[in-house]
């Protein structure tokens, strides 16, 4: 079972990852909240992580282009009980093995609680992230601007309303 979202335009999307951040920011955990972004390009992955990162209080510019492997953003403490520190956002568009993802310690970032991770074309590198990471799906509606996005498991479980 999914919650799936549709949003007519950019600001939609970025406005629907803002509030999910915001949740999934007042949510303790052991490990670190991992989510796959799965869709073609131009579906929309990167514009949700703006909104996302934003929710999260990072005010530096996410970059779209699917040139930077990895970006990681500190979290202001706006609250002291929250658990996270880190936003990281990871394209692996350009991975062609997931060999060379290696060097970055994915692991011992999965498993660290004080981050949150985004990872666009998740797809790419499924058999390296847990079992417990939650998949955001992006698909083109039938209008131009429209977008259907669908949210599985993870810790966004609570969040499942349909
Ligand atoms: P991806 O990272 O999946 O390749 P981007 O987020 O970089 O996709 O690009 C999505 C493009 O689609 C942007 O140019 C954005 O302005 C446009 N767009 C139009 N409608 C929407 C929508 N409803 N949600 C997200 N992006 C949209
Ligand atoms: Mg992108």
């Amino acid at each position: 079972m999914a919650l799936t979202l549709r949003t007519k335009n950019k600001k939609e999307t970025q406005n629907i990852a803002f509030a999910l951040a915001k949740e999934i920011a007042r949510h303790k955990s052991e490990r670190a909240f991992v989510a796959g972004l799965v869709g073609d390009l131009g579906s929309g992955k990167t514009t949700f992580t703006q909104g996302f990162a934003r929710g999260l209080g990072v005010k530096e510019k996410i970059k779209s282009p699917t040139f930077i492997l990895m970006q990681i953003f500190e979290l202001p403490r706006r609250r002291k009980a929250m658990q996270y520190k880190n936003f990281i956002h990871i394209d692996a568009y350009r991975i062609a093995h997931k060999k060379e993802l290696e060097h970055l310690g994915l692991q011992k970032m999965f498993r660290d609680p004080h981050n949150i991770i985004l990872i666009e074309w998740a797809d790419r590198i499924k058999s390296l992230l847990p079992k417990r990471a939650a998949t955001i799906t992006f698909s083109h509606g039938g209008k131009i601007n429209e977008r259907a996005i669908r949210i599985f498991g993870g810790h966004t479980a609570h969040l499942r309303s349909t």
